[in-house]
C-alpha cells in the first residue's frame, strides 16, 4: 500500500505556514468528521486527516517527517524524538472536536466501517557499533496480512457476500419481552453477521482464508536502521502491522530498539565517554598519546602539566546525530597513573627530581611484604 504525502492529504505545499495547516485541517476535519459524514471512506479519510496534522501541526514533527517521512526515528522518551505515536492522534483531536462539534469526538462504532489494523511491536537487539553507524538488516515476524485470494472479501473470486438472513442486513435483532409494565424493546447485535448485515454463504467462503479475509503469515521485512539510535528507542513503520478491516490500512510495526552496551565506550544520547590512563612523565612533559574513538584511534594531544581527571573534548568524535546532522563528540578524561615500583635508575632520577624541586623527599623503601601485596592486587 502507497503511502499518501501528508502535505497531500491536507492538500497544503510543503512550506504551508502554520496557520495554512491549521486552515487546512479545520476545514477537511469539519467535512470528514464521522458524525456529518457518512459517505464511504469518510471516516477512514478524517484519520488520515487527523494523522497528518497531527505530524504537520508540531514542528519538531514535521521537520522530522520532513527528514524521515513518517517512518522516521522517534524516541520512547520524547527526547528530540517526541512519538508520532498510533494512539495519541485520536486523544488529541478528542479534545479538538470537543470544540467544534460540542459532544467530544466519540465516533460510532460501525462493524462495516474500514478499520485500521493492529499495530504491532518488534523489539530488536543492536551491537553497540551497529546502533551508532545505523545498519539494513532483514526481519521475520507474524502479522495477519490481507488474502491475496479474496483481496480481504472473504468470498470466493465472483462470490460476494449475501444481506443476512437471520438480521435481514440490520446487524441487529430486536427482541420484545411482555413485562408488567408493557412490551420491553431490546436490541442485540446479531449473532450470524457480527452486526455487519452481511454473511458469506459457507460455499462461497474463500479457500485461502476460509472467510476471514486475512491469513497469519511470517513476513520478512528490509528494515533501514539509522545511524544514531539508542537503547530504548523506537521507530514506527507505517502499515507493516495486521491487516485492516474492510478495507482498513494496516496497522504500524513499532521497532523497539536494545542496545548491547560497549566494554570501551560509555555513551549518553550522541555523546561518548572514554578514559585514558597517562604515566607522570607524560602528564608533566606533555605528550600526543592515542585514544579510541567509535571512528577508530585519534591522536589527542596531553599539554605539559596536565593534572589527573582533566577532561579532553573531541569534537565530531561521537556518535552520529539521528537527524544526520553531524555527530557528538567524545569527552576523554585522563588519569595520571603512579608507578607502583621503581627501578634503581627511576628512584634515583626520581630523588633527583625532588631534589631539584627542593624537596626533601626520604624516600621509603619497599618491603617485600609491599611487593607480595603490589603483585596480587590489580595491574
Ligand atoms: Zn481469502
Ligand atoms: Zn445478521
Amino acid at each position: 500500500m502507497a503511502e499518501q504525502d501528508y502535505y497531500d492529504i491536507l492538500g497544503v505545499s510543503k512550506d504551508a505556514s502554520e496557520k495554512d495547516i491549521k486552515r487546512a485541517y479545520r476545514r477537511l476535519a469539519a467535512k470528514y468528521h464521522p458524525d456529518v459524514n457518512h459517505e464511504p471512506g469518510a471516516e477512514e479519510k478524517f484519520k488520515k486527516i487527523n494523522e497528518a496534522y497531527e505530524t504537520l501541526s508540531d514542528s519538531q514533527k514535521r521537520a522530522q517527517y520532513d527528514q524521515f517521512g513518517s517512518a522516521g526515528p522517534q524516541g520512547a522518551g520524547g527526547q528530540g524524538f517526541g512519538g508520532f505515536g498510533g494512539g495519541q492522534a485520536y486523544s488529541n483531536f478528542g479534545d479538538i472536536f470537543s470544540q467544534f462539534f460540542g459532544g467530544g469526538g466519540r465516533t460510532r462504532r460501525d462493524p462495516t466501517a474500514p478499520r485500521q489494523g493492529r499495530d504491532l511491536q518488534y523489539a530488536m537487539t543492536l551491537d553497540f557499533m551497529d546502533a551508532v553507524f545505523g545498519k539494513t538488516t532483514t526481519i521475520k515476524y507474524n502479522r495477519d496480512a490481507e488474502c491475496k485470494t479474496c483481496h480481504g472479501t472473504g468470498a470466493k473470486p465472483g462470490k460476494s457476500p449475501i444481506t443476512c438472513p437471520r438480521c435481514h442486513g440490520a446487524g441487529v435483532i430486536t427482541s420484545v419481552r411482555q413485562t408488567p409494565l408493557g412490551n420491553m424493546q431490546t436490541q442485540t447485535t446479531c449473532p450470524e453477521c457480527n452486526g455487519t448485515g452481511k454473511i458469506i454463504k459457507p460455499e462461497d467462503r474463500c479457500d485461502t482464508c476460509h472467510g476471514a479475509g486475512h491469513i497469519h503469515e511470517r513476513h520478512e521485512l528490509e528494515v533501514k536502521v539509522p545511524a544514531g539510535v539508542d537503547d530504548g528507542q523506537q521507530m514506527r513503520l507505517q502499515h507493516q502491522g495486521d491487516a485492516g478491516e474492510n478495507g482498513g490500512p494496516a496497522g504500524d510495526l513499532y521497532i523497539v530498539f536494545r542496545v548491547t552496551p560497549s566494554r570501551e565506550f560509555r555513551r549518553d544520547g550522541s555523546t561518548i565517554y572514554v578514559d585514558r590512563d597517562i604515566s607522570f612523565a607524560q602528564a608533566a612533559l606533555g605528550d600526543e598519546v592515542k585514544v579510541k574513538t567509535v571512528h577508530g584511534d585519534v591522536n589527542l594531544k596531553i599539554p605539559a602539566g596536565t593534572q589527573s581527571e582533566t577532561n579532553f573534548r573531541l569534537r565530531g568524535k561521537g556518535v552520529p546525530h539521528l537527524n544526520g546532522n553531524g555527530n557528538g563528540d567524545e569527552h576523554v578524561t585522563v588519569h595520571v597513573k603512579t608507578p607502583k615500583s621503581l627501578n634503581k635508575r627511576q628512584r634515583e632520577a626520581m630523588l633527583a627530581f625532588a631534589a631539584a624541586s627542593g624537596e626533601d623527599v626520604k624516600g621509603v623503601k619497599k618491603t617485600v611484604l609491599d611487593k607480595l601485596r603490589d603483585a596480587f592486587e590489580d595491574k
